[in-house]
């Protein structure tokens, strides 16, 4: 059957099984792409100035990793330095991120100058990369995580990669900083990763001792934020601070909880009440109490969404292996499914629930009028999370930016 337009798209995919973000479209369908936007979803075929024949694969929406950092607070320590990393290192890790399927990240927590310039050089074609989203720094204590414990022994990164802060009104000042930076949403640090033991300060991973936001200032940071139409995620570890964090409105809880099974019901009540988002970055918090809260956010009925914390390879923390950007996002969604979500729902976790989160409703899903973000598989994501490996094709903003070159095409 062949579609009623006789319109001639830039990119056609024909008969594919789709994964629209949400549910499985019934039967297999056609996907138009023209100017980088999904302009026709069809059960006939469409004709374009290239044609996939889909048959026998499967179109998802590329995935999102809502929560990286891609710069490098150990080799990046004067102007010459991060020069080089932007020139030669970057494009690299940009690059393997598409080649996993991951087109979109949110950068929550590095240097802004150097972010405002990657996504000069996206927008340039200099880069070929994921969608940038950023948060800018991320707001901090002073002489908190990550200021005094990643980037403790380089303090010319340190100033501007995150922003500490000790009053109500210097988070006010920080956060207003970035909204006119060009910041999609703003990123707070409450605790450091590690627990408290209740005073304000506590020992980050047992040794460096470190303080935490005042809760005066988170909760300024956030009426700040929404103040000006921006979302807050906010980075956390214990109960009783996230519930801090979301009693305050936060709308993202990053880490969530980590070292501790949920006490009571009041953090998945108020994840609700907000429709909040819950990251559970599992890629690097692997405990058994974070597989289990993950369980009963999900039992829960609130936003799950995807995000690893990834970090350059060359930070070396006890214990974590670094992995490397965009194969770390797929082990993320692997160890989601682990902790008992349903394929589906990792997936969508990964596209249209994160579009939700990050407030860009031009992602995350295949329908007319979308950002052409996608990704080609040879499997069913649905079924099985290991389907995500390897993709087909990739294509970015309508663009084919990976191939592994066994789809059949034709013109
Ligand atoms: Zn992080």
């Amino acid at each position: 059957m062949t579609d009623t337009t006789d319109r001639c798209f830039d990119l056609v995919f024909n008969n594919a099984v789709v994964f629209d973000g949400v549910d499985v479209c019934n039967g297999t369908m056609s996907v138009g792409i023209s100017d980088g936007v999904i302009a026709r979803i069809s059960s006939g075929q469409l004709t374009g100035v290239r044609t996939v024949d889909a048959s026998g694969h499967w179109l998802s929406p590329g995935l999102i990793d809502s929560h990286v950092h891609m710069f490098d607070p150990i080799n990046c320590v004067d102007e010459p330095s991060m020069a080089r990393y932007l020139d030669e290192t970057l494009p690299k890790y940009l690059r393997a991120l598409l080649e996993s399927g991951v087109t979109t990240i949110k950068s929550v927590g590095d240097p802004v100058p150097e972010l405002i310039e990657a996504r000069r050089r996206l927008a340039g074609g200099i880069y070929t990369g994921p969608n940038l989203l950023m948060t800018g720094t991320g707001i901090s204590a002073a002489g908190g995580h990550p200021g005094l414990t990643i980037y403790g022994s380089n303090e010319w990164y340190r100033r501007r990669a995150v922003g500490e802060v000790e009053t109500p009104q210097d988070a006010r000042a920080r956060v207003g900083e970035m909204a006119d930076l060009g910041a999609d949403a703003i990123k707070v640090l409450y605790q450091g990763g590690c627990p408290c033991h209740g005073g304000t300060d506590y020992l980050w991973h047992g040794v460096v001792p470190i303080v935490r936001l005042k809760r005066t200032a988170l909760e300024a940071a956030i009426d700040e934020s929404h103040r000006r139409g921006l979302k807050v995620t906010v980075h956390t570890f214990e109960e009783d601070r996230a519930i801090e964090v979301l009693e305050a409105g936060a709308d993202g809880l990053e880490h969530g909880v980590v070292g501790q099974d949920f006490a009571d019901d009041r953090l998945l009540e108020l994840l609700l009440r907000n429709d909040a988002s819950y990251i559970p970055t599992l890629w690097i918090y692997s405990t058994p109490a974070s597989y289990r809260n993950l369980a009963r956010v999900r039992d829960a009925g609130a936003r799950i969404v995807l995000g690893t914390d990834s970090f350059s390879p060359e930070i070396r923390i006890e214990g974590i292996d670094a992995g490397y950007y965009g194969s770390n996002s797929i082990v993320e969604a692997e160890r989601m499914a682990e902790a008992g979500l349903a394929p589906i729902e990792v997936m969508r976790a990964a596209t249209s629930a994160a579009a939700i989160h990050l407030g860009r409703t031009d992602l995350g899903i295949v329908a007319d009028g979308k950002r052409a973000d996608l990704i080609l598989l040879a499997g069913d994501p649905t079924a099985n999370l290991g389907a995500l490996k390897n993709p087909i094709m990739v294509i970015s903003n309508g663009r084919v930016v990976h191939e592994r070159g066994s789809a059949k095409s034709s013109s």
